[in-house]
């Protein structure tokens, strides 16, 4: 048994490098031309790539560039270029979507590692022979897969690497195959600028009248019928204060499945979510370095297979970022959706402030200041070494003033019982967690 990767997303250097500090063995990231996160994607330049590329060699760690676009015919030769461009940076892969870049990557550049994007929809074995006789080295399978699907493709093509997401929002289309955004806002889905149309709340109106002027909410509770079936369910449209839901699904978190892919021998564990927060994604990957870690070691010390080997910790951790309820996805059943979904805030823990520097000479840590807490909050310093309860002895506001109290979107500085820095060697990545969360 080998222990699988731990794959996390990079929107940026900054992302990338929290990343590994909270335990990442790779990350992806891909330029906003030719990757499916075309905005809010803080790798705009080879200069960018190559400085992220150098980092990950650095601390001995990968760069998959994702270059899955689905290009027409206008993009074809800028592709090219662009792709010829970044493989002299040496990223450790290329995560590729179309099967004409496939084939010209292995007339060009036969050394590239090329794995097969998720928008390449593989669901079978066959398939994935196909792709693996044509040279891709791995396959990024899609997210509708059982876990028992899943297992079968690793067990009759032997050779070729399987990589599952494991966290992160899922699409209510195939693996991202979808027009909703285009249609809705304009923006197209396939050219990685996805409006999240599906997550987005709707509110129900009557159509009679411009619609600056008179368009009148409808109230009550509302459902979808198929005029053409009435025996089936009715699809809720249920609103809540925030509008409907109905479209979005709850998000993956496979953490129960880990020790069972640990087992089946998959390759990569990839987690969702290039414009996560440093916070969102420092905890996540915390989450299943943990689980993957105990999992591995206890099933080569012989334990049975069991979600009993993730550890509590990994559950916490996940408990202390927002998202939209969770589910296992498709690898348990066939269906993991749950269209009533809304946000879920975190119950775990919520964070106060992103550590920016530890200053020894006044045992004291600098902040930015995220959500507001004050003195008599129940806290923990996040580091990648682990959480420690701590007890905050004075609060200092961005004026340098005492305050009871620090606010969001401000600076300030915590001064910290001292066996809490003793214990902090990180602390450029580290963070303020509330615990007591329902204040
Ligand atoms: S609109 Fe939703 S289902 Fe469609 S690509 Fe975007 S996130 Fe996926």
């Amino acid at each position: 048994m080998t222990k699988p990767e731990l794959l996390a997303p990079a929107g940026d250097l900054t992302r990338m490098k929290y990343a590994f500090a909270y335990g990442a063995d790779a990350v992806y990231a891909g330029q906003p031309a030719f990757s499916l996160r075309s905005r809010e994607n803080g790798f705009k330049n080879l200069n960018d790539l190559a400085e992220g590329i150098a980092y990950a060699h650095e601390h001995g760690k990968k760069f998959y560039l994702t270059s899955n676009v689905i290009a027409r015919n206008t993009k074809v030769e800028p592709f090219q270029k662009a792709l010829l461009a970044a493989l002299e940076l040496k990223p450790d892969a290329l995560i590729v979507a179309d099967a004409g870049f496939v084939g010209w990557l292995r007339k060009v550049s036969p050394e590239t590692e090329i794995h097969l994007s998720v928008q390449a929809n593989t669901t079978n074995y066959l398939t994935a022979q196909f792709w693996h006789d044509l040279g891709v080295r791995r396959i990024i399978l899609s997210r509708e897969l059982r876990l028992s699907e899943i297992l079968e493709i690793k067990e009759r093509v032997p050779g070729l690497e399987l990589e599952v997401f494991v966290h992160g929002a899922v699409c209510m289309a195939m693996s991202g195959r979808c027009m909703l955004s285009n249609w809705v806002t304009h923006r197209d889905a396939n050219q990685g600028a996805c409006d999240n149309s599906c997550r987005m709340p709707y509110r129900l109106y009557a159509n009679d009248g411009p619609q600056s002027e008179d368009y009148r909410e409808h109230e009550g509770n509302f459902s979808l019928q198929r005029t053409d079936r009435p025996e089936l369910d009715p699809v809720a449209l249920d609103e809540d204060t925030w509008g409907t839901y109905f479209m979005s699904s709850r998000d993956l978190c496979a953490l129960d499945v880990v020790p069972e892919l640990v087992k089946g021998g998959l390759d990569s564990f990839k987690i969702e979510g290039r414009t996560r927060s440093v916070y969102y994604l420092s905890q996540v990957v915390r989450a299943y370095r943990m689980a993957i870690d105990a999992s591995y070691e206890a099933l080569v010390a012989g334990a049975s297979c069991s979600a009993e080997l993730v550890p509590a910790e990994s559950r916490r951790a996940i408990s202390c970022v927002d998202g939209r309820g969770f589910m296992p996805g498709f690898l348990r059943g066939p269906l993991p959706q749950n269209y009533e979904s809304t946000h879920v805030p975190a119950d775990g823990g919520c964070v106060c402030a992103q550590v920016q520097r530890y200053d020894a000479a006044t045992n004291s840590f600098v902040v930015n200041v995220k959500n507001p807490f004050s003195m008599d909050d129940s806290l923990e310093l996040m580091t990648p070494s682990g959480m420690v309860a701590c007890e905050v002895t004075e609060l200092m506001d961005f004026r340098g003033a005492a305050a009871d109290r620090l606010n969001p979107g401000t600076e300030g500085r915590v001064f910290l019982s001292s066996n809490v820095s003793e214990n902090t060697q990180n602390a450029e990545f580290a963070f303020l967690v509330r615990t007591n969360t329902e204040k």
